[in-house]
């Protein structure tokens, strides 16, 4: 029965990916793979029969070259499939990368406008309309990242992430960073501290992706933890690099949905019920940038209890 079940399973499952795929079933990879393995069984049992009742030598290659041949034309279709998934996902992430691209125009020059309006050079504007137009600035900064975050997703896709590694002082960075964030902390109601010698020595990165990275972790730490909280950050040496950890006492990840974190677009159930904010893209990046630059990510985390983000960067040395 259970056996029954689990052959009803993979059925399942080979049409749900062909649905998923929106692909005939002709042209489904895991279906034609399928196919492929039954016809493979029924011309061996076939030509054991067949080959037992003529023993000519002749009949039996024949049967051997058309039982290759089948095979052959299964097999090659089987590659054009993969084939056709690979051209058409090179084509969703070239889409993806041109969109992006043609809409930073069109969203700096809203910011610039904003910002004009905002500092009152195109007159004095009255309260409500300045915090009419307080919302549409917020708006518009969450989607000029969100197109700067598909822009590097596409890129990091296409292979074509360009780091300019140098010298980088992560303190006075992630000194920077809190500082920028203290606004947003102190509305949350979040504490943040640091503990780091302002001695520890430079990284070897990218010091613009790196502060990406770093205000990734710090703005999910405010962001996932409700009501009042505490973000611990801490920065030593650990090696041949620096070691990074930022704790937080918030939501924490699920144990079952913990090895998708660093996949894109992925965001927790537990986050969506409270934190609509989001686009799963954050630590898909992060953790492109800090492997580009030789260095690991990683994390712990408990239900309800917070979260832990670690990284590590090579040291520069001569
Ligand atoms: P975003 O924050 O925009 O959703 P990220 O890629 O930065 O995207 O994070 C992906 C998901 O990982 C989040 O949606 C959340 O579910 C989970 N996550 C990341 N950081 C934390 C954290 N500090 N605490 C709890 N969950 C987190």
């Amino acid at each position: 029965m259970i056996r029954f079940l689990s052959r009803f399973q993979i059925f399942h499952r080979i049409f749900a990916e062909c649905k998923e795929y929106n692909l005939p079933a002709l042209e489904c990879p895991s279906f034609v793979f399928f196919l492929m393995g039954l016809i493979n069984m029924v011309a061996m049992v076939s030509t054991y029969f067949i080959a037992r009742r003529y023993t000519e030598p002749e009949i039996v290659a024949l049967m051997v070259i058309g039982v290759t041949l089948v095979i052959l034309i299964i097999g090659h279709t089987i590659t054009q499939s993969f084939d056709k998934l690979a051209q058409a996902n090179k084509m969703k992430t070239e889409f993806v990368g041109v969109a992006s691209h043609q809409l930073r125009t069109p969203l700096s020059a809203m910011r610039w406008t904003l910002n004009l309006l905002m500092e009152g050079r195109l007159g004095q504007l009255a309260p409500e309309q300045m915090n009419y137009i307080t919302l549409i600035k917020e708006s518009n900064e969450r989607m000029i990242k969100l197109v700067n975050d598909l822009l590097d997703v596409s890129r990091i896709e296409m292979g074509k992430v360009v780091l300019r590694p140098r010298q980088t002082n992560l303190y006075v960075l992630i000194q920077k960073t809190i500082n920028d964030f203290m606004p947003l902390s102190k509305a949350s109601n979040v504490n943040i501290t640091l503990e780091a010698s302002e001695t520890l020595p430079n990284v070897y990165s990218d010091t613009e992706k790196v502060a990406l990275v770093i205000q990734n972790l710090i703005d999910n730490a405010i962001k996932y933890t409700k009501g009042k909280g505490e973000v611990k950050i801490k920065a030593e040496i650990a090696g041949k690099c620096v070691k990074v950890s930022i704790q937080d006492s918030g939501v924490g990840i699920p144990q079952d949905q913990q090895k998708h974190v660093f996949q894109k677009f992925f965001r927790s159930d537990n986050v969506m019920k409270h934190q609509t904010v989001g686009t799963g893209l954050g630590l898909f990046i992060a953790r492109s940038v800090v492997e580009e630059s030789k260095g690991k990510i990683w994390f712990e985390s408990k239900l309800g209890e917070g979260t832990t983000f670690y990284f590590t960067l090579p040291v520069y040395s001569l």
